[in-house]
């Protein structure tokens, strides 16, 4: 195996990537493996329904399958082996028969349309070489490699963005069209700089108008989220536990819960739930539980009930929970119980059997919900103090959390900024601080909370708006980037944000191990991308520029 696709990726002095026979996330050398190849075969499908598509018979079902198999392969989402020697044999027929509607264009694809896919997993795992990530190194160079992987995995990251939405009902052909055009260039095996970069900017445009179909997704769902307080401590009775992005799989759980007695908390990244009007209107959806994801072996093995995992992170069950967490969608852990088409009556039951809370906790609340019309909503508050000088700077502080100890940064920064400066956030970055109490500034909460990752989207239409107000450009606004990455939706937001022109995002905690430093040239000549420092340092050298 060899994996460098997240931040928690191996790093010696000397070699970067995991390529034992586990990574540090725990994923195998044979799943990884598989995982590679399962891509290897996506793209092939991605090459044949590019065709199909001009041939006007693209097919929708197969584009589906491209999005809910790259899904699987980002980090911490399935381990499970066996899910994806199946998979692979799904690719098989889904491109079987993609290809035949690509007609006789069909005999121009090579290289991955064309791989004859085995149905036993030796075979397979003996092509797995073909399928790596730094295949053809040797022919094109370490920054060629690198710009191809910033490619496939802002290509992950889309796609499981736009799984989300379709979750919730939002398709869209030039979405299909765009992911799969990033997927069979790749399969051409690109070697011109320039183009690969091309290529990555565009498909940070598809992202945002992947991000745009989540948001109006889960708007149209769910309403416009609206600051909320949400209770962080337990309440009494029995108890479920909801982790990951999918809001589809909370709605549903919440439905059939109703009038069961059983409380439903949300973890992780499901907590902007709480602000969402048809979500937070359910009595029984309690409150959140606990931090960001790495926490989760010891916060889950405390709950005292069934938890169910609907997107990433996931790591490693622990023996005390393992019987009693359950996935859905794309994630998967050999052994775990995996709930297909919503249907949570085995985790209902698995509450039922559970003790619960014993009694309630302390009355603690956070605040959240402040989405673009919220913000925006005070607009013209946020503009004339600005213009008095009450609000200096904006940070956005946002993005993933991990377990690196690097990653006290982000608190250690929020917790440095001056009094009149304002903090959005977003992403499960933001358990690193969300607790702290910052005050306000004219009746302003000086923490905004804006919700998941894929709210970055909400994040530039404020940051478009107030550019607007001020008549500049958004590179001009008192605004600052502070991005923590982890795994691959991240990369698709930072390819977004680039493909944007936006300059000078910090990002960190390290910088992505495929970025060489001859790419990391391009991007700070182009978008003066920069690598987080100390707090003291950045703030200070953000403040100075400003002022
Ligand atoms: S996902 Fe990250 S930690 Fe896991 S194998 Fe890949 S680089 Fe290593
Ligand atoms: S924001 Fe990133 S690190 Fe956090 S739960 Fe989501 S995918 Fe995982």
């Amino acid at each position: 195996m060899f994996c460098y696709q997240c931040e928690q990726t191996a790093r010696t002095d000397t070699s970067v990537g995991c390529n034992t026979e586990r990574g540090n996330c725990g994923k195998d050398a044979q799943t990884s493996d598989l995982q590679d190849l399962l891509i290897y075969a996506v793209k092939g499908i991605a090459q044949y329904n590019q065709l199909a598509r001009e041939n006007g018979k693209a097919d929708n079902e197969a584009s589906n399958f491209i999005l809910k198999a790259m899904f699987t392969t980002l980090t911490n989402v399935n381990f499970n082996a066996a899910r994806f020697t199946a998979m692979l044999q799904e690719a098989s027929e889904i491109r079987d028969r993609v290809k035949a509607a690509a007609g006789d264009k069909a005999a121009s694809a090579t290289g991955p349309a064309t791989w004859v896919i085995p149905s036993e997993v030796g075979e397979l795992l003996a092509q797995a070489e073909m399928a790596a990530v730094r295949s053809g190194e040797a022919e094109v160079g370490e920054d060629i490699i690198g710009l191809r992987a910033l490619i496939l995995y802002g290509a992950k990251g889309v796609s499981a963005y736009a799984y989300h939405a379709l979750m919730l009902d939002q398709q869209d052909d030039d979405v299909y069209a765009g992911i799969e055009k990033s997927l069979a260039f790749l399969a051409e095996e690109p070697a011109d700089i320039g183009a690969l970069v091309g290529q990555a900017l565009e498909l940070g445009n598809v992202n945002l108008r992947v991000m745009e179909m989540l948001d109006a997704g889960n708007t149209g769902k769910f309403g416009t989220p609206e600051p909320s307080a949400v209770r962080v401590a337990p309440t009494a009775g029995k108890a479920i536990l909801v982790s990951g992005h999918d809001m589809a799989d909370l709605a549903a759980l919440l439905e059939q819960t109703k009038d069961t007695g059983i409380n439903v908390y949300t973890h992780g990244e499901m907590l902007p739930a709480h602000s969402y009007p048809e979500l937070k209107k359910y009595d029984h959806l309690a409150g959140n539980y606990g931090g960001a994801w790495q926490d989760q072996q010891t916060e889950f093995a405390d709950f005292p009930g069934p938890i169910l995992m609907t997107s990433n992170c996931i790591i490693e069950p622990g023996p005390s929970y393992r019987s009693r967490i359950f996935t859905a969608g794309p994630v998967g852990w050999p052994g775990v119980r995996h709930i297909e088409n919503h249907d949570f009556s085995t985790l209902i039951q698995a509450a039922k059997a559970t003790p619960g809370f014993a009694q309630d906790g302390d009355d603690k609340t956070i605040t959240i919900g402040f989405g673009r019309d919220a913000v925006l909503g005070v607009a013209g508050t946020v503009v004339d103090a600005v213009k008095a000088g009450a609000i200096k700077h904006f940070f956005l502080v946002g993005g993933c959390d991990g377990a690196d100890s690097g990653r006290n940064y982000y608190s250690d920064f929020v917790e440095q900024t001056p009094d009149d400066t304002i903090i959005l956030t977003l992403g499960c970055a933001k358990y690193r601080f969300n607790d702290q109490d910052l005050g306000e500034i004219g009746g302003i909460p000086r923490l905004l909370d804006m919700g998941q990752c894929n709210d970055s989207y909400s994040a530039v239409q404020v940051a478009v708006a107030l550019a607007g107000a001020f008549e500049c450009e958004v590179n001009d606004l008192p605004l600052s980037l502070v991005v923590s990455w982890f795994e691959q939706k991240a990369a698709a937001v930072l390819l977004t944000l680039l493909a944007l022109n936006i300059k000078g995002i910090r990002l960190g905690p390290t910088l992505p191990a495929f970025i060489t430093p001859a790419v990391l040239d391009v991007l700070v000549e182009n978008f003066d991308i920069k690598a987080n420092t100390t707090p003291e340092a950045d703030l200070k050298s953000i403040l100075q520029k400003a002022s």
